[in-house]
């Protein structure tokens, strides 16, 4: 039994004040919530404060990014045991933001997950396709290759522990969600292939989110999808009776 989760990435938006004071809030609103794994994704300078904010309740924190080595000249970068020690647990990968704006690619995704899994961090992977790819009929085809490179090297242990996002890179900040046919099919898919090249226990463990213009709203009708284990939440994530609705959402699943 996959346990469903709800992951807010506020992506650059929070100073270190606002980050505490929306853990502060979101706490109470979702203190007796159990069965769904709730996570948030400050900005880098807000990881610590946010999980010292967090510590003994059911909240979690994920960094958005990290480099693969450990240490090294590489300036403006931080490393994966530099998040997990200043608090994180999670760890979001190959947002189309960071791969469209910053250079990710599938190989660098890989190194990301290498890192991380090497740190005891839980990875989220994020695959998916354009608008274009999508009206080409490419769409599974690009699934297939971005999940393959990106989980290169991966043994089946290792992918339960993994979670894989399909955000449609159209649905993002956009107000288009996905139907929930539409990240019914993908997700399904996409379970197939790990099913295929992972063995099924690996697969039916994996958790797979949906992301892409989430909002309390729509988040019922999506995570009924018998593949669709949760969200990754952007804007609706960055309010938090919106984002804590949505949790409450994925109640009972
Ligand atoms: C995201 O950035 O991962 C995302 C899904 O954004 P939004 O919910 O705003 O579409």
């Amino acid at each position: 039994m996959r346990q469903p989760m709800i992951a807010g990435n506020w992506k650059m938006f929070k100073t270190v004040h606002e980050a505490v004071v929306f853990v502060k809030e979101l706490r109470p609103l979702v203190a007796d919530v159990t069965g769904v794994e709730i996570v948030v994704a400050p900005p880098f300078t807000a990881i610590h404060a946010v999980a010292e904010a967090a510590r003994n309740t059911n909240i979690g924190v994920s960094a958005q990014s990290l480099h693969w080595e450990r240490e090294g000249a590489f300036t403006g970068e931080v490393s994966a045991g530099m998040v997990r020690e200043a608090g994180a647990e999670y760890v979001i990968l190959g947002h189309s933001e960071r791969r469209t704006l910053f250079g990710d690619t599938d190989l660098t995704v890989n190194r990301r997950l290498m890192a991380a899994l090497a740190a005891e961090l839980t990875p989220i992977v994020c695959v998916g396709e354009t608008l274009e790819q999508r009206e080409g009929g490419q769409t599974l085809a690009v699934l297939d290759q971005q999940l393959k490179q990106s989980l290169d090297g991966v043994t089946g242990a290792q992918l339960a522990a993994i979670v894989v996002a399909y955000e449609p890179v159209w649905a993002i900040g956009t107000g288009r969600n996905a139907t929930p046919a539409q990240a019914g099919e993908a997700h399904t898919h996409l379970r197939g292939r790990l099913r295929q090249w992972f063995g099924a226990d690996a697969a039916e463990q994996c958790r797979l989110l949906y992301g892409g213009s989430v909002k309390p709203g729509n988040i019922a009708t999506l995570i009924a999808e018998a593949d669709v284990d949760g969200a990754l939440v952007g804007g609706a994530s960055l309010d938090v009776a919106s984002f804590a609705e949505i949790v409450r959402g994925a109640l009972g699943r």
